[in-house]
């Protein structure tokens, strides 16, 4: 039987649906959450992406600003906008998006940021709350899996999960949600070995390493939902024959757009193996700006909360 596919923008309209709700609620109590998005440098995909971010802010009636600075800026004049944003009232989320120039010191840029403002969650503040079960702000894309898994009904509690990659913002922090929930949980990475065997004992598997439909059928027990993070970007016909058994579609698709994207999982062997999987696009992807929207709200909440409930 074909795999069940699980929708990220379905589940991501349900998200968005009820951050409306809860922001509604906080207006009327006079808070209107608000994000900070800074952007350095020229990066194409960063400018899209904070594009999206601050589009997204602006549907939801949040409040947002977007500070463009030119890509020669420095960590010290990156540091004074840090502390001015963290001494703002109205801006509950601070984003600093990445990656930045490599002059300026991301590690001490990032860690200058208010953990109350940290929305991306790679503040170590906020990587200690994580660790430890405390309320605090979780990154988004670990979330937003977290999120899916839930929604669609995926039992954690006492599952064997298999995680393939240790990064700071999807490897390591997914499998402490994962653990949080109750699962057993593995972090494979590019020293596992035999990785399929691994990969195989999760019944749920998580894909995030980077590496085009590097998880394929061999890696994935009969029945697992398997959650597929990477995104990598396929331009060549070459790539797209070799990964697809049955390439035809795929290929009409490349003439058509120029590139296709693929994630980490091998799609027509998820599809066979799996109980159930997320696509790429339209799995993952689209819960990391539903999540960013709801850690800007829990930040409103959790440093305005008092306000709230004494308006209320
Ligand atoms: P990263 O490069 O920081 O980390 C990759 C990890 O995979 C490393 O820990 C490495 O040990 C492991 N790895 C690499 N090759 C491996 C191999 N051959 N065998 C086993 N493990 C291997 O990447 P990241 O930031 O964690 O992102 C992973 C993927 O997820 C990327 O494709 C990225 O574009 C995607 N991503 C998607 C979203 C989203 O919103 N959907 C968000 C963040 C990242």
């Amino acid at each position: 039987m074909a795999a069940r596919i699980l929708d990220g923008n379905k589940i991501r309209d349900e998200i968005m649906h009820e951050l409306g709700d809860q922001i509604r609620e906080l207006k009327a109590a006079g808070i209107r959450p608000g994000l900070a998005a800074v952007l350095v440098g020229e990066n194409p995909a960063s400018q899209i992406y904070v594009r999206n971010k601050v589009k997204t802010c602006e549907s939801l009636g949040l409040y947002s600003e977007k500070i463009e600075w030119p890509g020669d800026t420095t960590t010290e004049r990156l540091l004074g906008l840090v502390r001015d944003l963290n001494s703002r009232d109205e801006i509950d989320g601070i984003l600093v998006q990445l990656p930045l120039p490599p002059q300026v010191d991301s590690k001490v840029v990032l860690e200058a940021i208010d953990p109350a403002k940290d929305v991306d969650g790679f503040h170590p503040v906020s990587v200690g709350n994580l660790v430890q079960g405390r309320p605090g702000l979780v990154p988004c894309t670990p979330a937003g899996i977290i999120e899916i898994l839930r929604r669609s009904g995926i039992e954690m509690k006492g599952a064997r999960a298999v995680v393939i990659g240790r990064s700071d913002i999807v490897g390591k922090p997914v499998a402490m949600l994962l653990l949080h929930n109750h699962a057993t949980v593995t972090i494979c990475h590019s020293r596992t070995r035999d990785l399929p065997a691994v990969a195989r004992e999760g019944e749920i598997l998580v894909a995030a390493m980077g590496r085009a439909a590097f998880v394929t059928g061999e890696f994935i027990k009969p029945g697992a939902t398997v959650i597929d993070v990477g995104i990598n970007r396929l331009t060549t016909e070459e790539e797209v024959r070799r990964i697809y058994h049955h390439p035809e579609g795929v290929l009409a698709k490349l003439r058509e757009k120029g590139s296709v994207l693929v994630g980490d999982v091998q799609p027509e062997d998820a599809r066979e193996k799996a109980g159930a999987f997320t696509p790429v696009p339209g799995g993952v992807g689209p819960l990391t700006i539903a999540m960013l929207m709801s850690n800007t709200v829990k930040a409103a909440r959790l440093r305005r909360g008092s306000r709230v409930a004494a308006k209320a």
